[in-house]
């Protein structure tokens, strides 16, 4: 099926490509370009980093990876699993820390709303939805921990009071 819609847009499949979506497809997590070349080189040395970006590219525009950002400067890539696929999840990110949560462990609830959401959307622009990324953004347990520690010092501690008169 992903080398169909590589084949069905024109693009050949390369050793490199396939060796690159071998690494997308056999690895969970969110991986960066470095991460994929690093991956890819020792069973394909002949490839670049440059050309790891190129077919990276290749392979969003064709609908088979998703670039994703989770504020940290540096794209990750995963495999664009349609709800029904095993893999399929949504993402929790801490705007403090940059650690994304992978979760699949959708409620009923959820995935009847997610339902409703698309089906309302399909008739109100026709259009036909295939697939989504969902990522939320907040704070982390350890993160929110962290925050009220601080504040708990700030408010406790002398020096910190007296720094602030
Ligand atoms: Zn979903
Ligand atoms: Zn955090
Ligand atoms: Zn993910």
């Amino acid at each position: 099926m992903v080398n169909g819609k590589l084949k069905d847009r024109g693009y050949r499949i390369t050793a490199g490509r396939k060796a690159i979506l071998d690494v997308l497809m056999n690895t969970e997590g969110h991986l960066s370009a470095e991460d994929i070349y690093l991956k890819v080189h020792p069973t394909y040395p002949s490839i670049g980093l440059a050309s790891v970006y190129r077919t990276l590219d290749i392979l969003v525009n064709v609908g088979i990876i998703y670039k994703l950002d989770f504020n940290d400067r540096k794209a990750r890539y995963e495999l664009a699993e349609g709800p029904g696929g095993k893999r399929h999840h949504h993402h929790l990110i801490c705007s403090v820390c940059n650690q994304v949560i992978d979760y699949k462990d959708f409620s009923p609830e959820e995935l009847e709303l997610l339902k409703r959401v698309e089906d309302g959307l399909y008739k109100r622009y026709d259009f036909k939805i295939t697939n989504h990324v969902i990522q939320f953004y907040g704070t982390c347990d350890a993160c929110r921990n962290r925050e009220k520690d601080v504040v708990q010092h700030y408010e406790l501690c002398e020096k910190c009071i007296k720094m602030e008169n």
